[in-house]
C-alpha cells in the first residue's frame, strides 16, 4: 500500500545563506518510538530564517527546515504505546532525550541533548514528518489544524514565557513587544485568555487595527522611547513584558515595568547586543529573564485554550511549497501578519 510519503515535495537547505531548494525525499518507516504523522499546513517561523542565516552553527546540512509540526498519525514504531494511527497530534519543535534532569522533571525545554527539527532532525516543509512518542501530545477534539500546527512555538512558547516564567496573574498589565508578527498577535490573546490587560508595542502602524482587533486594549509605537507613553497608560510601569525582537525595544521595553516587574525574553530578531542599566534594575528590583520554546504541558494548556474558542491561529499569508523563498523575504520586511503558513500538498 502506497502511504504517501515516498517521492514527496520538499523543501531543503543545502548551504547556509543561499534560497531554498525543492526537490524530493522519501521517509523511510518509523522505527522504535517513532511516529509518521501527515500534516496539512506548516507554520514559518523566524527562527527558519535565522537558521538559513547561519545564526545556529549546529544545523546538519543538507536538512529539510521547518518544526511547527501537527497532524494525523499514518504509521507508528514497534515501541510506541500511547498513541495510535489515525489520531490527531502535535510535536514539540524538538525531540528531548527523555532521561536527562530537566526531562525527568518536567522541564524538557531546558534538555541540552533535544534535537531540534529543522536542525537536527528533518522538518516540517513538507507532508510527511517522522516525530517521536516524546516529542508529541495528543490534538483536542474542535482544535482546528493551523491552531495545532502552532501550538509548540508559538502558543506553547508564549504560555511558557508569560504563565510559567513570568507567573503572568489575572488582572495584571503586560507589555507585548513585536506584538505584528507571528509571535505577537498569538501574545495577545494568550494574555487575554489569561485575565491580562495588554499595551501591544509595534513598529507597523498599519497593523493598529489587527492589533486591536486581536485584543489588545492599547497599541504603543517604537522608533521612539514608547517606555513613557505605557507608564502613562499601566499607572507607571507594567508588571510584566514579554520581549520578542531584541535591541530596538528593548531598553524601552526595560523602563516600561515598574517596581518588582519582571521581563521575559524570548525574542532576538536583530541579533546585536543590549545595553543593560545595572543600576536602574537594582533600584526597581525588576527580574529579567530567558525563555526558551515550550514543554509538552505548555503545549497542552495552548491547545486547551484553543478548543475553548480563546486562541486563534491568525495568517494573512498561506503560501505553496514552490514560494518558500519570496515568504523569507516577505518576513524579512515585515509583511506578514500573524503566522505566514505553508499548505501541504
Ligand atoms: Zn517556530
Ligand atoms: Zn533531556
Amino acid at each position: 500500500m502506497c502511504i504517501g510519503y515516498k517521492g514527496m515535495k520538499t523543501a531543503y537547505l543545502d548551504e547556509l545563506k543561499h534560497p531554498l531548494r525543492i526537490g524530493e525525499s522519501e521517509i523511510e518507516d518509523p522505527a522504535g518510538d517513532e511516529i509518521i504523522v501527515r500534516q496539512e499546513v506548516t507554520g514559518v517561523c523566524y527562527r527558519d530564517i535565522l537558521t538559513m542565516d547561519g545564526f545556529f552553527p549546529r544545523v546538519r546540512l543538507p536538512i529539510v527546515p521547518g518544526h511547527e509540526i501537527a497532524g494525523e498519525i499514518v504509521k507508528i514504531g514497534p515501541d510506541v504505546s500511547r498513541f495510535k494511527v489515525g489520531e490527531r497530534v502535535a510535536s514539540l519543535i524538538y525531540i528531548p532525550c527523555g532521561q536527562c534532569e530537566f526531562c525527568r522533571s518536567g522541564r524538557e525545554n531546558l534538555c541540552p541533548n533535544k534535537k531540534t527539527f529543522g536542525e537536527l532532525l528533518d522538518g516540517s516543509y513538507r507532508k510527511y514528518v517522522k516525530v517521536s512518542e516524546k516529542s508529541v501530545v495528543h490534538v483536542p477534539e474542535g482544535v482546528g489544524n493551523h491552531e495545532a500546527a502552532i501550538s509548540a512555538c508559538v502558543t506553547g512558547m508564549i504560555y511558557h514565557a508569560i504563565r510559567v516564567e513570568a507567573g503572568i496573574k489575572e488582572g495584571e498589565t503586560i507589555l507585548l513587544t513585536g506584538s505584528g508578527g507571528g509571535v505577537g498577535m498569538h501574545a495577545i490573546q494568550i494574555a487575554k485568555a489569561l485575565g491580562a490587560r495588554v499595551i501591544a508595542e509595534t513598529s507597523s502602524k498599519w497593523k493598529t487595527d489587527q492589533i486591536l482587533a486581536a485584543g489588545a486594549d492599547h497599541v504603543v509605537y517604537s522608533g521612539e522611547d514608547f517606555s513613557r507613553k505605557v507608564k502613562e497608560l499601566s499607572d507607571g510601569g507594567v508588571d510584566v513584558v514579554l520581549e520578542s525582537v531584541g535591541k530596538p525595544t528593548f531598553d524601552s521595553a526595560l523602563r516600561s515595568l515598574k517596581t518588582g516587574g519582571r521581563m521575559a525574553v524570548i525574542g532576538n530578531v536583530i541579533p546585536d547586543p543590549v545595553n543593560l542599566p545595572l543600576g536602574l534594575i537594582i533600584l526597581k528590583g525588576n527580574r529579567i529573564f530567558g525563555s526558551i520554546s515550550s514543554t509538552r504541558e505548555d503545549m497542552k494548556k495552548a491547545l486547551e485554550l484553543s478548543a475553548a474558542g480563546k486562541v486563534k491561529a491568525i495568517s494573512n499569508m498561506e503560501i505553496p511549497l514552490d514560494n518558500i523563498n519570496s515568504a523569507y523575504e516577505d518576513i524579512r520586511n515585515r509583511r506578514n501578519l500573524g503566522r505566514v503558513m505553508i499548505k501541504l500538498e
